[in-house]
């Protein structure tokens, strides 16, 4: 069955159309805007708001063209700002921030280009100090924010409905009900934290209550673990880096900053 037995008179016109189209190309534009006038008109007969559909920017690609349009004219706009940054960096925060598309730390916290150094992961978690290559990722953007950047602040930022840190929590103690190829291997590195939620939620709390804790215990865990990095033990010690947690709450549009302390008292005599 050929294309018009198939879809009849539309069919028969929209293959002239594209015939004529690839034979004048410079047609194109014209013949856009009669089809655009064309499905308004259909569109009002209908009662439908195809038009609106067709024009949204939901169409991912759209989006992001459009998004870099705005920032080249931001980008106008701050050209001292740019002629600067071309030069050097100069950021005073490295941020640890889960992957999560809700929960983009530079939105959230009105941050510049420039303003931070960012690492994205699963449940923003940073293992402990090691030479495996497999932690690489996480260790080698801490010793460039540290050591090259001289970052004065790290703040990990947990956040709620972390899907990271529910597969945690979803885990028998000994692996045996693992469902990926990397996740678990990946938030295993939270461990510690479940076993202190755990303790810390009574037995009538909720699993949202437990996964909240979970999820403040895990940065907890991580803000330790980034204690084990030789250079971040002595920026700290030297009092040129402070290390903070955080939890977003994007459900209730909160957000809780708290410090670590770490410090040795002063000797007293008993
Ligand atoms: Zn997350």
């Amino acid at each position: 069955m050929g294309l018009y037995e198939k879809e009849g008179a539309y069919g028969a016109v929209m293959d002239s159309l594209d015939n004529l189209l690839k034979k004048c190309p410079e047609l194109k534009e014209k013949a856009g805007k009669k089809l655009e006038e064309l499905v308004k008109e259909l569109s009002l007969e209908a009662n439908v708001d195809t038009v609106k559909e067709v024009a949204s920017p939901v169409d991912p690609i759209e989006k992001i063209k459009k998004g870099f349009q705005d920032f080249k004219a931001y980008f106008k706009t701050e050209q001292k700002l740019f002629k600067a940054l071309a030069e050097s960096q100069h950021p005073k925060w490295m941020i640890i921030a889960c992957s999560d598309s809700r929960v983009d730390p530079a939105l959230v916290l009105g941050l510049e280009l420039g303003d931070a150094f960012i690492l994205r992961n699963i449940s923003s978690l940073v293992p402990p100090y090691s030479k495996q290559r497999g932690h690489a990722s996480a260790g080698s953007a801490i010793e460039y924010a540290v050591l090259h950047l001289k970052v004065e602040h790290i703040m990990i930022i947990g956040h709620s409905r972390c899907g990271g840190i529910k597969a945690l929590l979803g885990m028998n103690e000994d692996g045996s009900n693992r469902f990926s190829e990397y996740i678990e291997d990946w938030v295993e590195v939270a461990q510690p934290a479940t076993k202190i939620a755990k303790a810390k939620c009574a037995h009538n709390s909720s699993f949202e209550e437990q996964w909240t804790c979970c999820v403040k215990e895990s940065v907890n865990v991580s803000l330790w673990n980034c204690m084990t990095y030789p250079f971040v033990r002595v920026a700290v010690e030297q009092g040129s880096l402070t290390l903070h947690g955080a939890y977003f709450d994007f459900v209730n549009g909160a957000f809780d900053r708290w410090g670590l302390q770490c410090s040795v008292e002063e000797p007293q005599p008993l």
